[in-house]
């Protein structure tokens, strides 16, 4: 069996589903959220922490509909995001361009 040609990258992209409007992306084009195991619900930049995840686009719109119309709460299996982690989530949607 000859050994793959030098360079060449594996074709498989992780996709990952938006939780606010379904869309399938490449997992680095997505924000992932993670809710860590004391409850606390962080943005997860790495991709690497432990936890239940879900992912945004990096889009205004589906950050507003994750964090006021309780998309996010639910793909997180939690019943609110906490006041503290709630502004951080939005301060950083108001970067995407989210008005406040
Ligand atoms: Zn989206």
């Amino acid at each position: 069996m000859a050994p793959p040609p030098r360079g060449s990258r594996p074709r498989h992209v992780p996709q990952r589903t938006c939780v606010a409007c379904r869309q399938t992306s490449a997992k680095r084009q997505l924000v992932r959220i993670v809710r860590g195991p004391d409850g606390t619900v962080i943005i997860d930049p790495t991709g690497k922490r432990s936890g239940r995840g879900a992912y945004l686009c990096e889009s205004p719109e589906c950050w507003q509909a994750g964090l006021t119309r309780g998309v996010l709460p639910r793909a997180l299996k939690i019943e609110t995001i906490p006041e503290d982690d709630l502004q951080n989530l939005s301060a950083f949607a108001q970067r995407l361009g989210l008005q406040p």
